[in-house]
């Protein structure tokens, strides 16, 4: 694949340089030049970077210097790579940067990265669609300064009850928890994992009823996700059909 002068979208994972993808690594050795999100990714990923690489913060860039960024080296023919944390299509604001490139005719690609909305259930230890609990999950935010369409209002989701992660809202969690209410019970289990996958992670357990309290008093105001539903916690649930041995399909037959 000839990679000059094209631009890589690539999702660094959730901060453990680990869970970068190989894709992603390969990349990253070759690239010329790097604007990365610094409030989130893990330095540490750009030590797969050239020595040379040229690199950007993009916590104090606007659109349209990260956009002048990428033009000036395209039109050099360099490979630019645009760092996002977890996956780039969740809260990334990648859509809008895609868009401006559209408009100039610079090729890209994406190459997805573990959200840490994985790093978490996978810390938790806990599948997001148990059979008979829940088949869907939701991943959203609260809104606060910037915000959520009235349509998915928190208060409405929580009517599903329905496996959800809670993405950028740590901050507010006494709204948060108000308005999960109004649909889940007050006894619905409730996780708020903070730094997935770093070396300081930390899990606070709970239910709807005390999580606030515990959140506040550890101090917790960023870089938290908050799980809520009954698959922290199944009962009743089922084994899957998949493995099930009276369950047949395409590429399992019952054995006589
Ligand atoms: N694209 C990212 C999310 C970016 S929005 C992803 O897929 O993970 C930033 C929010 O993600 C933070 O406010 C926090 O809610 C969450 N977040 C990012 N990294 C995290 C981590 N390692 N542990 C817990 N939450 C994290």
């Amino acid at each position: 694949m000839d990679k000059k002068g094209k631009v890589f979208f690539i999702g660094a994972g959730p901060g453990d340089p680990e869970l970068l993808t190989l894709k992603g690594e390969k990349i990253l050795n070759v690239c010329d030049v790097v604007i990365y999100a610094g409030s989130l990714v893990n330095e540490e990923i750009l030590d797969f970077c050239k020595p040379d690489c040229i690199k950007f913060d993009s916590a104090s860039m606007n659109l349209d210097e990260i956009i002048s960024v990428i033009e000036r080296y395209i039109s050099e023919e360099k490979i630019v790579v645009r760092l996002h944390t977890g996956d780039p299509s969740l809260y990334g604001a990648i859509f809008e940067q895609m868009t401006e490139l559209d408009k100039r005719g610079i090729e890209y690609e994406v190459i997805p990265g573990v959200s840490s909305a994985f790093a978490g259930s996978a810390l938790l230890k806990k599948e997001f669609t148990v059979p008979g609990v829940t088949q869907t999950v939701i991943f959203t935010r609260y809104s606060g300064r910037t915000p959520v369409p009235e349509k998915e209002k928190l208060s409405e989701l929580s009517k599903h009850r329905a496996s959800m992660v809670i993405f950028l809202s740590v901050g507010m969690i006494d709204d948060v928890i108000k308005a999960l209410k109004t649909g889940y019970k007050e006894d619905t289990p409730v996780a708020v994992v903070y730094r997935a996958s770093w070396e300081d992670e930390w899990v606070i357990r709970g239910t709807l009823e005390d999580i606030a309290e515990k959140v506040k008093e550890a101090g917790i105001k960023r870089q938290a996700l908050i799980y809520v539903g009954d698959f922290l916690a199944p009962k009743n649930y089922e084994y899957s059909k998949l493995y099930d041995e009276s369950f047949e399909h395409n590429y399992r037959k019952i054995k006589e």
